[in-house]
């Protein structure tokens, strides 16, 4: 499936000629003249890729990264700008836009620009799907957990709380955390039950029950992943 991207440019003819060049691509591409139309297209659905003119009529390209970021979007932008927005273009990066292309731009480097954004979010989003503590690893996107070469089946409780663990590796997670992160709103869950279930994951991932080295208790409290695991 190709990938959408949205421009969002007010000069007719540099959005046409986008146009063109991008479906040569084989991107998706969609249009939008100014900021208001553009950014309700990304909150209908998020594209892959935003290029965002920075002046633009009604809303500009500051106002539109702004909100697209405060909404939680992360879809990556490159901004265009003026030649002489030497300023415009640092704010624009502050504001959280990917790359900036400064007009007049050859299509080629833009192309170019827009690749290499694609591929490095890409990447960002693989390493944020993956949990390691060596030998402990978790893929959150395919809902997997290894130890060494070794498979583990955890069940989805078990996979919820080691997450939990993984992701605040070497901080105390007290029992009320795990009932909020890993039960949500089941309110008939207890303490006992935690401890019931990380005493299944502990079968599961140390090797030593009686000295668990991975997750190790905190008295009264709550579970620690331990941060100085041999080998990690
Ligand atoms: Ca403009």
């Amino acid at each position: 499936m190709s990938q959408r991207i949205l421009v969002i440019e007010d000069e007719p003819g540099i959005r046409l000629a986008l146009k063109d060049e991008l479906e040569f691509e084989s991107f998706d591409v969609e249009l939008a003249a100014d900021g208001p139309t553009g950014l309700a297209s990304i909150l209908r659905s998020p594209p892959a890729l935003i290029i965002l003119d920075l002046m633009l009529p009604g809303q500009n390209g500051f106002q539109v990264c702004q909100e697209v970021r405060a909404r939680g979007i992360r879809a990556p932008i490159i901004v265009l700008t003026a030649r002489t927005q030497e300023a415009d273009k640092v704010r624009g990066l502050g504001l959280g836009a990917d790359d900036y292309v400064t007009k007049p731009f050859s299509l080629a480097e833009l192309v170019a620009r827009i690749h290499a954004v694609l591929r490095r979010t890409a990447k960002d989003d693989e390493d944020r799907d993956l949990l390691e503590a060596p030998p402990i690893k978790l893929d959150l996107r395919r809902h997997c957990a290894s130890k060494g070469d070794i498979e583990l089946h955890l069940t989805a409780t078990e996979f919820r709380i080691l997450t939990l663990l993984l992701k605040r590796r070497g901080e105390v997670i007290t029992r009320d955390d795990f009932l909020a992160h890993v039960w949500g709103e089941h309110v008939s869950v207890t303490h006992r039950t935690v401890d019931t279930h990380v005493a299944a994951l502990r079968k599961k991932i140390e090797d030593d029950l009686d000295h668990p080295t991975y997750i190790l208790s905190v008295r009264n409290v709550g579970y620690r992943f331990n941060e100085n695991i041999a080998g990690s």
